[in-house]
């Protein structure tokens, strides 16, 4: 256990548990600033769509909208602007016309870094409401497959709304579990998105005591074993020498570096992690042990994002299937 003092946070502000497993997760020197960035509003941060106007462009008709924005570093399209600002961000003919779309940076590292190709088969197996299902059709400009499942009736609405207002008309909507995704389409797309249902723990905010109510271990173990099945699902679907990339917006080795080392158990010859290159460096490795449980060599490739004012907890993944 570490001996750093804890930072002045509200007493009981977050679940105990969640506070104590996290002081094991992240590192030492960082769990000060990382508690604390639960206490406080994120910053407004959105990005260009890429399929309807340029940066340039975008960023001269906020600024005729008497808006400020400004250019986010090491991110092409993104930007932010004054906390005093949003409401009017959200008034401008550019939001509810989809040429930009308000989305936190750590979000948009999973589909940067699946890297989707125009003409390429992609499927987007846990859609909505679309954040990153759109960045990908942008990268693709709109060419090839690009299939997107989504169960949640009212969210999988949202996302054929958004989808439809960002003119991301490649885009092939499906109102399915993705737990049989692999099975009905076995071997089929170069790449996968698993940005799996999590229990969220980086959306906790003590600004909205309902982001964690309903937060407990066990709806830690009950994640995981849906992600199990999905990133299986995931696996089937991917055809040899393609990629897939699992992502969660949980701290949680559960939901994350588990979950990984499930599917490279059950594919030892054919499941590899490969290392990504991250534009940020608020990152940790992936660990290399939890509880009793130690994890290959290999995981030191996995990324957790590290929270501040600007970006979200997240993990990330990348494994290749080996042709
Ligand atoms: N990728 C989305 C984005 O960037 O906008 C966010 C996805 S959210 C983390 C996870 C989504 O998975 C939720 O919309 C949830 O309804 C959906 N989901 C839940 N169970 C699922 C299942 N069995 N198969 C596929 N998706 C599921």
């Amino acid at each position: 256990m570490s001996s750093t003092p804890a930072p002045q946070v509200r007493e009981n502000a977050l679940p105990p548990e969640f506070v104590s497993r996290l002081r094991q997760i992240v590192p030492e020197e960082s769990f000060p600033e990382i508690l604390a960035s639960f206490e406080r509003p994120k910053r407004t941060i959105f990005r260009v769509n890429w399929l309807k106007i340029t940066p340039d462009a975008l960023e001269e008709e906020l600024k005729s909208a008497g808006l400020h924005p400004i250019p986010f570093p090491s991110l092409e399209g993104v930007f932010t602007l004054p906390d005093d600002e949003r409401r009017r961000l959200t008034e401008t003919p550019a939001f509810y016309e989809g040429r930009l779309y308000i989305q936190n940076p750590s979000s948009m590292l999973a589909p940067l870094l699946l890297d989707p190709q125009p003409g390429e088969s992609v499927l987007d197996l846990a859609a909505a409401p679309g954040g990153k299902t759109l960045l990908l059709a942008s990268m693709m400009q709109n060419r090839g497959i690009l299939s997107a499942v989504e169960p949640v009736t009212e969210r999988y609405h949202r996302l054929r709304r958004n989808l439809e207002n960002a003119g991301a008309t490649m885009v092939r909507t499906y109102r399915k579990d993705g737990r049989g995704v692999g099975r009905a389409c076995p071997l089929m797309f170069d790449r996968v998105l698993l940005d799996a249902p999590c229990s969220s723990e980086a959306k906790f905010s003590t600004l909205r005591p309902q982001s964690f109510s309903y937060w407990s271990l066990r709806k830690v173990k009950e994640s995981q074993r849906l992600q199990k099945r999905l990133i299986l699902s995931a696996w089937e679907s991917l055809k040899p020498g393609g990629t897939l990339l699992y992502s969660t917006c949980s701290f949680a080795p559960e939901e994350n570096e588990e979950v990984v080392a499930y599917l490279l158990k059950k594919f030892p010859e054919s499941a590899r992690v490969v290392p990504m290159k991250l534009p940020i460096d608020r990152w940790q490795e992936g660990l290399s042990r939890w509880g009793k449980k130690s994890f290959p060599p290999s995981f030191s490739s996995l990324r957790r994002i590290l929270p501040d004012e600007n970006f979200d907890g997240f993990f990330l993944a990348k494994i290749v299937k080996n042709v």
